[in-house]
C-alpha cells in the first residue's frame, strides 16, 4: 500500500477507535457511572456491539432494544438463610415443596441450559423455598438493611415494583442514581427505554414486575461486587418465588450471570431459553446498553418476541 493510502487508512481507524471510546464513555454516563473507567475492576469483560440495523424501539413492529455489555464474574450462590425471615431465627424455616409452576406453553425455542456448569441446574434451584412467602414479608425482612457495604451510600432501598402476580418479571442489575433517589427501579433513561420495550410488547409497566439483583446503588454505579450479590440476591430469589412469573427476562450480564451461575459473556447465550425456578428465563441485553448501541435493538426485540410467544402477547398496535 502506498504511504498516503496507509496514512489515510490509519487515520480512519484512529477515528473509529475514538468514536468507540466516546461511545463507551457516553454509555457510562447514561448509566450514571461517572468515572467508571477508573473505578471498575479490570476483570469486567466488554461485550462487543453487534452492528445490527436499528429501528425505533417504540413500536412493536420495530426492532427492539438491547443491552448491557458489562460482564461480572459469576456470583456464587447465596445462602437463602441470610434472606430468610428474621422470625425464622427462632422457628425453623417452614420449607415448602417446589412451587407449582404456572403452566407455560411449550416453546420450540426452549433450549437446554448448556452454559451452566456441570453440577447444574443452578444452585439456586436447590435453595429451599419459604412457604407462604410474600412481597411485603420479604420487604419487611430486608428492613433498613445494613447487611452489605452498599447500604453506606444509598438513599433509598430499591425493592422492586409492579404486579405481584405478574406473568413477566424483568431483572436488572442494581439501582442507578435516579432509582436510588426515587426508590423505584428503572426510572432513568434506561428505565424509559425499558418502559417502551414493555409497551411494545403490548403491556404496561404495571402489568409486569421489575426488580434488581442488588437493592442498593453501588457507588459511582460500579458493578455490584460478588459479596454484595451474594448477600442481596437471596431476596431476589424470594421475590421470584413469591411472584412465580411464567417468564423472567434478565437485563444485561449481571442478572443473567447471577441467576444462571455462569461467567460467560451474555452475547454467548442471550436469546436462548433457560429453566429457572419454575419459570422460563430469557436473557437479553440491558436497555442502558441499547442507548449506546442502538444496533443491538433488533436482537433484543427478537428476544422479547420469543417472550411474547410464550405469554401469548400481541405486539402493540401502531
Ligand atoms: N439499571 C438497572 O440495572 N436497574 C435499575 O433499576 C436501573 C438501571
Amino acid at each position: 500500500m502506498d504511504p498516503a493510502k496507509r496514512a489515510s487508512v490509519g487515520a480512519r481507524s484512529a477515528n473509529r477507535l475514538e468514536e468507540q471510546v466516546k461511545d463507551w464513555l457516553c454509555y457510562g454516563e447514561d448509566l450514571g457511572l461517572g468515572p467508571y473507567y477508573r473505578d471498575r475492576p479490570p476483570l469486567h469483560a466488554i461485550v462487543e456491539a453487534t452492528g445490527t440495523p436499528v429501528e425505533s424501539h417504540g413500536a412493536a413492529t420495530s426492532s427492539a432494544t438491547a443491552a448491557a455489555p458489562d460482564a461480572i464474574s459469576a456470583t456464587v450462590p447465596t445462602m437463602m438463610a441470610a434472606a430468610a425471615p428474621s422470625r425464622a431465627a427462632a422457628t425453623a424455616i417452614n420449607v415448602a415443596p417446589p412451587a407449582p409452576q404456572k403452566s407455560a406453553p411449550a416453546v420450540k425455542t426452549a433450549a437446554v441450559a448448556t452454559i451452566l456448569p456441570a453440577a447444574a441446574p443452578s444452585l439456586f434451584e436447590s435453595i429451599e423455598r419459604i412457604a407462604d412467602d410474600s412481597l411485603p414479608r420479604i420487604r419487611e425482612d430486608i428492613g433498613d438493611c445494613t447487611r452489605c457495604k452498599l447500604h453506606k451510600g444509598r438513599t433509598k432501598i430499591v425493592f422492586g415494583t409492579g404486579n405481584p402476580n405478574a406473568n413477566l418479571m424483568f431483572v436488572g442489575e442494581g439501582p442507578g442514581r435516579d432509582e436510588d433517589l426515587s426508590g423505584e427501579p428503572f426510572v432513568g433513561r434506561a428505565g424509559k427505554l425499558l418502559t417502551d420495550m414493555i409497551k411494545a410488547m403490548g403491556l404496561q409497566r404495571e402489568d409486569v414486575y421489575i426488580a434488581n439483583v442488588v437493592k442498593c446503588r453501588p457507588p459511582e454505579n460500579r458493578l455490584p461486587e460478588k459479596d454484595e450479590i451474594t448477600t442481596c440476591s437471596p431476596f431476589l430469589m424470594r421475590q421470584i418465588d413469591a411472584i412465580k412469573p411464567k417468564v423472567i427476562c434478565t437485563l444485561g450480564s449481571c442478572s443473567a450471570q447471577t441467576l444462571l451461575q455462569t461467567t460467560q459473556g451474555i452475547s454467548k447465550f442471550r436469546g436462548e431459553w433457560f429453566d429457572f425456578r419454575g419459570a422460563k428465563l430469557m436473557p437479553t441485553y440491558h436497555p442502558a446498553y441499547l442507548l449506546r448501541n442502538p444496533g443491538a435493538k433488533a436482537e433484543v426485540w427478537k428476544d422479547l418476541q420469543k417472550v411474547m410467544v410464550v405469554l401469548g402477547l400481541q405486539p402493540k398496535k401502531r
